[in-house]
């Protein structure tokens, strides 16, 4: 017989992106301060973990330290209890050293990309011989990825990866659904590629666009973990811009409840997570001076 899941469930909220403008959702926040009020908001409604891109003053894509630096600081000077998960992700012509510049301030999280693919009509390039040297530096610096899986092959790769050695459990997986060129949002994909996980492991699904909110409420149905945020959607429903990320974490708190599930906290999520326990605000930012 199917069991309901009891266990809380980990919010992620994606609060930025690299690819959501202003024209898109006027309620993005783009400059460090912007995020620093957005993240705490966040937080404040039910989310755990901040996945965090940052970007320039005019709004264009950005791995530059100082940039994520700033950011960090203005999330943590509000929300200090907040995880901070880093995109490692880069365009086709970002160098992968340049990707992983965020990885030198020490953040708790980071996304690693394991597989590369068409995404409409862009390469998304993760060559293999990049994956092993971000890894490496990941794992070096001391912080602990989620793969991000796009595909079902994505999946098995992440094993053989950890069989080499390159990845070390415990592996955190993020479905990705929904971004064409990908796995469709279908809850039979979903299934297929939660069945290919050992018991136990931890994974969180995020459905791209208008499939925001059919993939989370998969996802807490089937005992995962959600990540909502204007990153991957700019809309709250069909026609309707979201008037903040909070807004989109609220939803889930009030669904997560509805089916059963309390929402982690930040320290319950680090433990679920296997991260280490937190220490004091001010030990969090290694400053990179
Ligand atoms: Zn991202």
């Amino acid at each position: 017989m199917f069991e309901l899941p009891s266990e809380p469930v980990i919010i992620t909220c994606a609060i930025t992106g690299n690819k959501t403008t202003r024209q898109m959702n006027p309620n993005l926040p783009l400059t460090p301060k912007e995020q620093g009020i957005a993240a705490a908001e966040a937080v404040e409604a039910g989310a755990s973990v901040i996945h965090l891109h940052v970007r320039e003053d005019d709004g264009s894509e950005s791995h530059r330290l100082e940039r994520f630096e700033e950011s960090i600081y203005e999330i943590k000077s509000r929300v200090p209890e907040a995880i901070i998960e880093v995109s490692t992700r880069g365009a086709v012509e970002d160098d992968i050293d340049y990707r992983g510049n965020c990885l030198d301030l020490r953040p708790e999280m980071c996304s690693l990309n394991i597989g590369t693919l068409n995404i409409g009509d862009e390469v998304f390039l993760n060559h293999p011989l990049d994956v092993r040297k971000l890894a490496a530096r990941i794992y070096e610096m001391g912080v602990e990825p989620e793969l991000d899986m796009f595909d079902v092959g994505h999946v098995e790769s992440a094993f053989t990866l950890l069989k080499q050695g390159v990845l070390r459990a415990p592996l955190r997986f993020l479905f990705v659904l929904g971004i064409p060129g990908g796995v469709s949002a279908d809850l039979r994909n979903l299934m297929h590629m939660i069945s290919l996980l050992p018991p136990g492991t931890h994974w969180t699904a995020l459905g791209i666009g208008r499939f925001q909110l059919t993939v989370a409420v998969h996802a807490l149905m089937l005992g995962g973990n959600v990540r909502v945020g204007l990153e991957d959607t700019a809309y709250y429903r069909k026609g309707e811009v979201a008037k903040s990320n909070a807004q989109l974490v609220e939803r889930i708190v009030y669904l997560s409840r509805e089916l059963g599930r309390e929402v982690a906290t930040p320290d319950q999520a680090r433990k679920m997570l296997g991260l280490k326990p937190r220490v004091p605000a001010a030990n969090q930012l290694v400053s990179i001076a």
